[in-house]
């Protein structure tokens, strides 16, 4: 048992920040590559890190057992893309004692899903139980273009094996105005005979693309209010304390979310946090703060003073972000959505 174990069985004091909103939710980014190279998320020649920068396998561990030993129910590994970081499942294996222990209610990923045919029933055996898995379109051609040089088959392959191994599947769409606004219905429809959820994302502000966003920009309020056109749509209740508002749609049984960044505030409930791959932990997504954690493990810090950092960088949690989309400003953050971790 490690000390972060103990502490978790002792109860420690919870990770509140200073507007009494309580941190349950750890994202955490394994790596910053990519075997995609999405349009929306990446530039297409994108300088990758040096190893060294990024954290071992050992190091993302500890502060992810940290994070749990003072109260985070829920890890969602991420990236980059997760499960082309070698040994990734190592890690898995490891965080999931804390699902065993009971300190822990959820691990799990999201993930563009090439890989998921290789890595499906390891990560059911370890106790993932759902899993996002990132898709824009079902047009093959399409999905080259928008992910530079991408094979749904692969992706298609992968959502199947996810769910022969049993794991739920919620498939996480960003809605782009010329692109695939058209194709949406379908896709859901498509997803919902499944028995898949669907999360519509509106495209964020981050890091320098070759492409200008504001013209891929679609405001999924005028979009739901289509969808209700011809859809009846019923709230949820379910509330993850993040930026997802559910509907359930009657025609096709299924659910679908909303992640309105934009044109919706939803920082007041905001209960997480993201360590990118390098150690660097953002306690919100849409501003410049961040807190070197790497460089408080590679001093040598003892636990102790690890959670000390932590509790540091909770307490100075903005009160919320301030993303806008503007033609032709600046991004919002200079970083890509790659490296915090989606
Ligand atoms: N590679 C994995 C994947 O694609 O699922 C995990 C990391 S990816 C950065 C996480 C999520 O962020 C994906 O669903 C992706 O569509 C989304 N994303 C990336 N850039 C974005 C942006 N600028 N605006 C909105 N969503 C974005
Ligand atoms: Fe890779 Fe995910 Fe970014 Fe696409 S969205 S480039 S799959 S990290």
């Amino acid at each position: 048992m490690t000390p972060y174990d103990a502490a978790s069985a002792q109860g420690p004091r919870p990770l509140i920040d200073s507007f009494g909103r309580t941190v349950t939710y750890l994202r955490l980014s394994v790596t910053d590559r990519c075997d995609l190279r999405c349009v929306y998320c990446m530039a297409e020649h994108m300088v990758f890190l040096p190893k060294a920068e990024v954290l071992t396998l050992e190091e993302l561990g500890r502060i992810a057992s940290a994070f749990v030993g003072l109260g985070t129910r829920k890890l969602r590994i991420t990236g980059g893309e997760p499960l082309v970081r070698k040994g990734v499942m190592g890690l898995f294996q490891s965080l999931s004692r804390h699902l065993q222990s009971g300190a822990l209610d959820e691990l799990t990923l999201t993930t563009n899903g090439t890989r998921l045919a290789e890595f499906a029933g390891q990560l059911a055996e370890v106790g993932v139980r759902r899993i996002n898995v990132s898709l824009d379109t079902l047009k093959p051609d399409l999905f080259r273009t928008l992910t530079r040089g991408g094979d749904i088959a692969k992706v298609l392959a992968g959502i199947e094996a996810a769910q022969a191994a049993g794991l739920r599947v919620k498939v996480n769409a960003v809605a782009l105005k010329d692109d695939n606004a058209a194709e949406l219905p379908d896709l859901i429809r498509w997803a919902h005979g499944r028995g898949v959820d669907v999360t519509l994302i509106e495209t964020m502000p981050m890091g320098e693309v070759e492409a200008d966003r504001t013209d891929q920009y679609l405001s999924l309020t005028a979009l739901r209010a289509e969808l209700e056109s011809f859809w009846t749509m019923t709230d949820l209740p379910l509330s993850t304390g993040g930026p997802a508002r559910y509907v359930e749609v009657a025609e096709t049984g299924g659910r679908l979310g909303f992640i309105t960044p934009l044109s919706h505030n939803f920082c007041e409930a905001c209960n997480r946090v993201r360590l990118t791959c390098t150690g660097t932990l953002h306690t919100c997504l849409g501003q410049e703060d961040a807190a070197d954690l790497r460089a408080v493990l590679r001093n040598g810090a003892s636990d102790a003073e690890l959670i000390d950092a932590i509790r540091l960088a909770v307490d100075a949690k903005p009160k919320g972000h301030d993303f806008h989309i503007a033609r032709a400003s600046p991004p919002a953050v200079a970083r890509h959505m790659s490296t915090t971790g989606g």
